[in-house]
């Protein structure tokens, strides 16, 4: 195929300015991200020669190499890694891969946030920041046993991708340093950069150095007055070590955080670090990283979750799902297995039972450090479930072996916390007060929406505590923590409340039965009235202002569970709920007085509607037909203004 331009899609220009202007003070790092990708690419052609030899074309002796050229004013970086099709040149460089990402770059736009470096971060921008340093970038690759292809660009919005001869498997990278860029040919720069960024990538990065020696003779012995001669060798820049397999004691702070920003491309520092050998049943060894903000994408579908699995010391996959369940997919790091076998298959790793293992043994070990970090470091796990407690929370649905740690660790937001506080349900229970059998919650959209809730209105009469489960993820969690410390959990808006003392109940039967023959035939003829759209119509005992709420059955749909449901496009069924209404509420002694002197008033039946709309409206739910509501209310003001 001959040489084709083309224009970089709209977004990957705008990443590139991004990058290009907001990582400027950080600009060595476009060495660690070409080299990552390097090793990356070594990875995939050695994990694929276990089972495939032939890609190996001879050459198995790894490496990157960097050449600077000082006449030209480039660098390269060389791999003999897998190499890319034409295809996946074009698919993986000039093209955004990931669905997420557009959207995500377009909710920066929104806010005005495109020079914030740390949310750049957050994209694989690797490839791209040579634009950095570079004022054009020509990659000549081969995919082992296929044709050559080259792609250049000078980053302006377009490239040019071509066939061409390449010999040796793998990708070399042409970086056409600008003028005020040229410090990167310089030997002492481009070591320390790897020395400081890629010490511990596994494969050597080399250089070939070129020094000036004491001539020598024959014999090897150096020749008196003979001069010098300029001698050139290969030398490897990076130690190699892996980093996780080395004694924590050796490891600073700063080599971790170097490891975590290799594997994970956050520019940012990881939030905790958890670094552990297992021995017994399963032999490997773990470096976790927390890291400090969720990804952009932690819900999203295509998400790259995962840790890296390596078999001693050797690459396996970059994104083992299988190795972490999926409500701590935002933990990055590697795992070393010394039990699995080489050639394990990336398919059947979700079957591997030493796999199990390792996971249940991960785990654990994750959860602990984080009850740890609450109990020891409170303001810090604060920080860390502003992140994640979303995800976090999904496994009391999943996980049901860890449900006892999960539970400590949930904190929610409640009626006797202030906004963005939160209180766990140890606490909550601690600080019940005796009277109170129950732990109660409220599910909704958010706190506003629950905090101004009919339903609480006798619990804050009472002074009990209701948690606010806002989070979408809410409604799975109390369908399985049903029951904390003996005590259940029961959701405000839905079946009977048993609030009451035994004198109070007493007391509010009595009251009951005079409010029922007082307003019985009324609930009677709401009932027939809304018919269509609720189960029953009853007196309230959870109403203390409003003057009517719906509550769901034990076990029926409740309305936030509802709205996620439509949200997710899910087909909910029609379900009814109870309406409630107020005994002592002054709306009730009208409606009561009409009813009492001509049942056949036709505003009754009005008067029915807008009272089911009320319950609709306090709850956050929308009414049915918001033109007839916003009629009625208007008749009602005429009619209200012609009796003044
Ligand atoms: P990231 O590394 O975060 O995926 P990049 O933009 O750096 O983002 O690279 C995009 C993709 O291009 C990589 O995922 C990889 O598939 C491919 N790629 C980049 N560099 C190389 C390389 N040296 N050899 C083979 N493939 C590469």
């Amino acid at each position: 195929m001959s040489k084709t331009t083309k224009n970089f899609e709209t977004e990957v220009q705008q990443l590139l300015d991004l990058v290009i202007h907001s990582l400027y003070s950080n600009r060595d790092i476009y060495l660690r991200e070409l080299i990552s990708n390097a090793s990356d690419a070594i990875d995939k052609a050695r994990f694929e020669s276990h089972s495939n030899e032939a890609i190996l074309e001879g050459n198995a002796d790894w490496k990157i190499k960097l050449v600077p050229d000082k006449n030209a004013g480039t660098l390269t970086i060389r791999d003999n890694g897998i190499g890319m099709t034409r295809a996946e040149v074009e698919e993986n460089i000039g093209t955004i891969a990931r669905s997420g990402t557009r959207a995500f770059m377009e909710s920066l736009k929104e806010k005005q946030q495109l020079n914030n470096p740390e949310l750049i971060g957050q994209f694989g921008v690797g490839f791209y920041a040579s634009f950095m340093v570079a004022d054009r970038v020509t990659l000549t690759t081969r995919r082992a046993g296929g044709a050559g292809c080259r792609w250049e660009s000078t980053g302006d919005g377009t490239y040019t991708i071509e066939d061409c001869d390449k010999e040796s498997r793998g990708t070399e990278i042409v970086l056409h340093l600008k003028e005020e860029m040229k410090e990167y040919l310089d030997e002492w720069k481009i070591r320390s950069i790897v020395k400081k960024y890629s010490d511990y990538v596994q494969y050597p990065v080399v250089m070939d150095i070129t020094r000036e020696e004491p001539a020598k003779g024959v014999d090897g012995e150096v020749i008196e007055g003979g001069g010098t001669i300029e001698k050139t060798t290969e030398e490897t820049l990076n130690s190699m070590k892996a980093i996780w397999t080395r004694p924590k004691s050796e490891i600073s702070e700063e080599e971790y955080e170097e490891f975590y920003k290799h594997i994970s491309h956050d520019f940012e520092k990881p939030f905790r670090t958890i670094h552990y050998s297992a021995e017994g049943t399963s032999e490997f060894k773990a470096l976790l990283y927390i890291p400090a903000h969720k990804p952009f994408d932690l819900f999203m579908r295509d998400q790259k979750k995962g840790v890296h699995l390596y078999v001693k010391r050797v690459f396996i996959t970059d994104n083992c799902e299988a190795l972490l369940p999926d409500y701590l997919r935002f933990m990055k790091g590697v795992v070393d297995s010394s039990d699995l076998p080489l050639n394990v298959s990336r398919e059947i790793l979700q079957e591997d039972v030493q796999i199990k293992r390792i996971e249940k043994n991960l785990v654990v070990k994750i959860l602990s450090s984080l009850t740890e970090m609450k109990e020891k470091a409170a303001e810090d796990y604060l920080t860390f479930y502003t992140e994640f407690g979303p995800v976090l929370k999904e496994g009391l649905h999943f996980d049901f072996a860890n449900k006892e740690k999960l539970q400590e660790l949930v904190l929610f937001e409640s009626s006797a916390t202030e906004t963005g506080k939160f209180v766990s349900l140890r606490e909550y229970v601690d600080r019940m007060p005796e009277e109170q059998k129950e732990i109660y919650f409220i599910t909704g959209i958010s706190r506003t929406a629950v905090e101004n809730s009919p339903h609480l209105e006798i619990f804050r009469k009472k002074g009990y505590e209701v948690l606010f489960l806002i989070d979408p993820v809410d409604e799975w969690v109390v369908q399985s923590l049903t029951e904390y410390d003996g005590r259940k959990l029961k959701a405000v808006d839905r079946g009977d409340l048993e609030l009451d003392s035994e004198g109070e109940k007493k007391e509010k039967e009595a009251k009951k039965e005079e409010a029922t023959r007082q307003y019985g035939d009324l609930l009677g003829f709401i009932k027939e009235k809304l018919d269509d759209r609720v189960k029953e119509v009853r007196l309230s005992g959870r109403l203390t202002d409003s003057a009517c709420c719906l509550v769901a059955d034990e076990y029926g749909m409740n309305a936030n569970m509802e709205r996620i449901l439509k949200a997710m496009n899910q087909d909910v069924p029609e379900s009814k709920r109870i309406l409630e209404l107020n005994p002592d509420h002054p709306l009730m002694r009208v409606l009561s007085g009409m009813f009492g002197k001509d049942g056949s008033d036709p505003r009754l039946a009005d008067y029915c509607e807008l009272l089911y709309d009320q319950a609709l409206m306090t709850e956050g739910s929308p009414v049915r037909d918001p033109l007839r509501f916003t009629r009625l209310v208007s008749e009602l003001m005429v009619a209200a203004s012609e009796k003044l």
